[in-house]
């Protein structure tokens, strides 16, 4: 049959796990928690099953969720928004960046995409029928050349996409970053579409710039979040979006002919947990800044290098010490020979930079994986 996706196969995320299970390698691979999700929150699903939420949810959402959401970016970016009108419940940071994409991108116009990217996001542009423009970000500090971005921004130019804290880098904007997206965005009619699904684990005390914090690019804008990254629970696929009341009418066209609505038992569990412990992604940053100190000391016993990590749960490493191999070949050849698996960073770019010898390591595990796997990267 014709194919309407010719580049796309099966995501590294899903190759890697399987190669992962199949050598008994630790899987430092696909981003997802070893460690339980929250009692508190499973003890909200069950009751929330168990009080009988169990058929169709409103389509935009429980309201009770919408309106901790609400109170959530209240609370963590002074943002007030409207829980009717501008927040959708989704079914996980991922179905929201596609609805964006379809609601608002027509055939033939330009989505300018920071490489490395995610790799959700292509894939939903091409399937609205647009292009999606590549702008790199530095190989080496993984900061934004806005620049770069406004030289490659044409009349065809729909959207801009952004992440921070940035997967796979770790890197995060700063106010200056905000600034010059403003400036480059003013007096355009560009959407902006912002994921922050790793918006609370930040370190060192660095704030995160959510959109929602600037007034200029929040009309704009989709925000799209995750709390399959705040709660530990990446199995749930529950995320929202946050856009002005037009664009969030023109992202509900496309929800509720996608999904309709999400799973309602989780969203009672999430308006619990957000109501009873708001407390939760404000400690989040110094939960996972102890993991990746940790693990960051651990990786200098070996001849890896690892990379600043400023957000999310990542940490790139500089194998070079170690070999020569293109990152695809390398994954492989360490999961089979020394039973640790990574991500390699090619399947982010439209075209990676020549030489690059970087690979993803996920660290939002327990102590003991990341000990076995520190153990088996030492012999390397
Ligand atoms: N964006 C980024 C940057 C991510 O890392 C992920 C999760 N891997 C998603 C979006 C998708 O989130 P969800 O699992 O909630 O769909
Ligand atoms: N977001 C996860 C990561 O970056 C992967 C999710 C998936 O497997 N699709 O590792």
């Amino acid at each position: 049959p014709p194919t309407k996706l010719p580049r796309v196969g099966t995501t590294i995320f899903t190759v890697m796990s399987q190669m992962a299970a199949e050598h008994g390698a630790v899987n430092l691979g696909q981003g997802f928690p070893d460690f339980p999700v929250p009692q508190r929150l499973v003890d909200a699903l069950d009751a929330a099953m168990r009080e009988g939420h169990n058929q169709y949810a409103p389509m935009t959402g429980v309201p009770a969720l919408r309106q901790a959401i609400a109170a959530k970016v209240r609370r963590c970016y002074g943002a007030g928004v409207d829980a009717d009108a501008e927040v959708t419940v989704t079914s996980g940071a991922s179905e929201a960046i596609f609805n964006a994409i379809q609601a608002v991108v027509r055939p033939g116009e330009e989505v300018v995409v920071l490489d490395p990217a995610y790799d959700c996001y292509e894939p939903a542009i091409d399937l609205a029928g647009a292009r999606a423009v590549h702008v790199s970000l530095d190989p080496a500090s993984f900061a934004v050349d806005w620049e770069r971005v406004r030289a490659a921004i044409t009349p065809r130019t729909r959207m801009l996409m952004v992440n921070s804290p940035h997967n796979p880098s770790g890197a995060m904007f700063s106010a200056a970053d905000m600034q010059a997206l403003e400036a480059l965005l003013e007096g355009t009619d560009i959407v902006l579409l912002s994921d922050e699904v790793y918006e609370h684990i930040v370190f060192d005390g660095a704030r995160h710039e959510s959109v929602l914090r600037w007034p200029r690019l929040r009309e704009r804008a989709f925000v799209v979040s995750s709390f399959g990254k705040t709660y530990h629970c990446t199995g749930w696929k529950v995320g929202y979006c946050i856009a002005p009341p037009a664009l969030s009418a023109e992202f509900r066209k496309v929800h509720q002919y996608n999904v309709f609505c999400t799973f309602a038992p989780a969203q009672h569990a999430f308006a619990a947990m957000l109501r009873e412990a708001p407390e939760h992604d404000q400690a989040l940053g110094a939960f996972y800044q102890a993991k990746r100190d940790r693990f960051r000391q651990q990786l200098l016993g070996t001849r890896l290098k690892p990379l600043p990590v400023a957000g999310g749960y990542f940490q790139l490493v500089d194998y070079s010490e170690v070999s020569d191999l293109p990152d695809l070949e390398f994954v492989k050849w360490l999961t089979v020979e020394h039973g640790v698996t990574a991500i390699p960073l090619s399947p982010f770019y439209a075209q990676p930079p020549a030489g690059q010898r970087l690979v993803r390591l996920c660290f939002a595990k327990n102590e003991a994986t990341l000990d076995a796997a520190i153990e088996r990267l030492r012999r390397l």
